[in-house]
């Protein structure tokens, strides 16, 4: 799990802008991620901790990637509709 913050999320929010990769909902908080290009499927995993925001996901990046920028905006409009999130 890697932690977001306003830093490391903004250079991944403008490679998602680039890449514009297709974002859907598995379950709250769990989002898969296709490269539009290849095709390339990722799942992307969030969570709370502390007030930590905590994110994960399974692609070989060790920062905060694309993937996971793309699904932040999506998991914030959800996650303000659900209790407890
Ligand atoms: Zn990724």
């Amino acid at each position: 799990m890697i932690e977001i913050n306003q830093h490391n999320i903004q250079r991944a929010i403008e490679k998602a802008r680039q890449t514009k990769p297709l974002v859907r909902v598995i379950e709250f908080r769990t989002y898969q991620v296709t490269n539009r290009t290849t095709g390339a499927q990722y799942t992307v995993k969030f969570s709370k901790v502390g007030g930590k925001k905590l994110a994960e996901c399974d692609c070989k990046a060790t920062k905060v990637c694309y993937h996971i920028a793309s699904s932040v905006a999506l998991h914030i409009v959800l996650a303000t509709q659900t209790v407890n999130a």
